[in-house]
């Protein structure tokens, strides 16, 4: 009878190891990762808003989360394309090909779009808004590679108001990529994805929800008087909204057309989780016996970020709401699966220069390039030493195109005409260095920046020269303000994880964007993506 007790027992105690062998197997995935990636959102932006920030939201990611304090860009230009693209190949420009949102054909001298694709059509509303897909971006994403590493049975779901936001992070595998059309408010795609949009996506765009929001305008979560980490409301270095004749609250978004002015306010963001909780209910996401991936980018940030500057109301107004934003994903989270059975991650694409009249007005260095007056400089300069005013057919991303075909016709030698551009450049306020971009290592430049330069280089697709500006000097508008730069102020963005296995922990050795597919490979135990350069972030415990 004890012997038959024991032997119960010890069976009992053999099938309750099993079964937790099992289920650790079972568990080497979550059900879900969710990836956000926020729009031109500096790394400090964690940190400056935080006192008005919920208990449930940024902080949370931050406090029960591992937090890479020192997660930088490692190329530029640093654009939302490019670093969308980068984010999920775990790689540079150098090897993904997107070297900006668009860049010069150098056979045509024509401009792409970083998604152009012709060879596909609009789904869900008509005109080229959908002619996109993923064909200009040569190695395959996190998002592909879970896809692959499940025999193509998980989903993959990629969402953001910008076509580029959600395009690349999907992979060239994605069940559905949708971004905004605001001709009629409506969650577009392409038919690289489907031939009509599913159901859902039909209903949620006849709600007519972008309508709605803008409809009352954009007033302060709460009384403008308590907005102290940023300056006046009436600021001459901020941007006017369409049909308004300052800077101030409340923005009634009626001046243009509502539609397209939604993305300048934080309701863009609001649009893009409302669809992006939509995306998880109806799809099932997570729970299909798989890990499936929900891409997520909040783009409003950006629109708000360029126009009004880190110093705006607007801006901090913008952050207030997305933290509740990203509260509600996370409740949602919590009540669906289980905080153990998601796999959170946040940064972003960019970050972003302080607004350089802004930087004056506290005698700090800064300051707007005059692109137009160089431009005609150089034209002058290079008529005069060449007898050709030619010579340069693209200009993106602060590089310039040469024009081989005439300067192999005239015999024009490249090196001398590098010269030239640079000799005019040098006569202009904020203008550092011409890099040449064939022969980077024979710059001056220190080794972090020429690391940098390279990395965002293609021979294919990107210009001759670079031109480099003092730091927070930029190419743009006295009002407002841009990133793109090499500087740590446009590349330093926030990294976070959280949900499965994550423990709270802050990483503060620095690691790069190329590390988070790598990171997010190795936790899931399928292969990194195809020309991932990353390393894996140690996991804390
Ligand atoms: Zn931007």
């Amino acid at each position: 009878m004890k012997k038959t007790s024991l032997l119960i027992l010890t069976l009992m105690c053999m099938t309750t190891w099993m079964y937790g062998q099992k289920k650790s197997t079972d568990s080497n995935r979550p059900a879900l990762v969710v990836g956000i990636v926020v729009d031109q959102m500096r790394y400090d932006y964690l940190y400056k808003y935080a006192d008005r920030y919920s208990n449930n939201g940024l902080k949370r990611l931050m406090r029960e989360g591992m937090n890479c304090q020192d997660n930088h860009y490692n190329y530029a230009p640093t654009v939302t394309a490019a670093g969308h693209a980068s984010v999920y190949t775990g790689t540079v420009p150098a090897v993904h090909g997107i070297v900006g949102n668009e860049w010069t054909d150098v056979a045509t001298g024509k401009k792409v779009y970083c998604t152009d694709d012709s060879t596909v059509n609009t789904v869900g509303t008509t005109g080229k808004t959908g002619f996109m897909s993923p064909k200009n971006m040569w190695t395959s994403t996190i998002t592909d590679q879970l896809k692959l590493a499940q025999n193509f049975k998980s989903k993959t779901i990629a969402i953001a108001l910008k076509d580029r936001g959600a395009i690349l992070p999907g992979g060239h595998s994605a069940d559905g990529a949708y971004w905004y059309d605001s001709k009629e408010g409506r969650w577009i795609t392409s038919s690289f994805y489907m031939q009509s949009l599913p159901r859902w996506v039909q209903t949620f765009n006849a709600e007519q929800r972008a309508q709605k929001y803008t409809k009352a305008g954009w007033n302060t979560l709460y009384p403008i008087n308590t907005y102290t980490s940023s300056g006046p409301d009436d600021s001459p270095y901020e941007s006017k909204m369409a049909g308004e004749t300052a800077p101030i609250f409340p923005h009634t978004l009626q001046g243009g057309n509502p539609l397209e002015l939604i993305r300048t306010s934080p309701y863009g963001n609001t649009l893009t989780k409302d669809f992006a909780i939509q995306a998880m209910t109806e799809e099932k996401l997570g729970k299909n016996g798989t890990t499936d991936f929900l891409a997520v980018s909040f783009s409003s940030t950006d629109y708000v970020g360029h126009s009004f500057g880190p110093q705006s109301i607007e801006l901090e107004d913008t952050y207030l709401r997305l933290d509740q934003d990203i509260a509600e994903i996370l409740t949602y989270l919590d009540k669906n699966y289980g905080k153990d059975q998601v796999l959170v991650f946040l940064t972003a694409d960019h970050a972003v220069a302080d607004v350089p009249g802004y930087l004056n007005s506290h005698k700090m260095p800064g300051g707007v390039f005059d692109r137009v007056k160089a431009m005609s400089e150089i034209k002058k300069a290079t008529q005069e030493a060449f007898g050709q005013t030619d010579l340069i057919i693209g200009e993106d991303n602060s590089q310039l195109y040469f024009n081989k075909a005439v300067l192999a016709k005239m015999n024009i030698d490249r090196e001398k005409l590098i010269q030239v551009v640079k000799q005019t450049l040098k006569k202009q306020a904020g203008f550092q260095e011409l890099v040449d971009l064939q022969h980077i290592e024979g710059s001056t430049l220190n080794n972090l920046y020429t690391t940098i330069i390279r990395n965002g280089y293609n021979p294919d697709r990107s210009g001759d020269v670079m031109i480099l500006l003092k730091p927070q000097w930029f190419i743009g508008y006295k009002t407002g303000t841009t990133h793109s730069t090499l500087y740590a102020y446009d590349t330093h963005v926030p990294l976070l994880f959280y949900g499965w296995k994550v423990k709270p922990s802050e990483v503060t050795e620095r690691t790069s964007i190329s590390d988070i597919s790598t990171t997010l490979a190795n936790w899931l135990h399928c292969m990194e993506p195809s020309g991932s350069i990353g390393q894996v972030i140690p996991l804390k415990r």
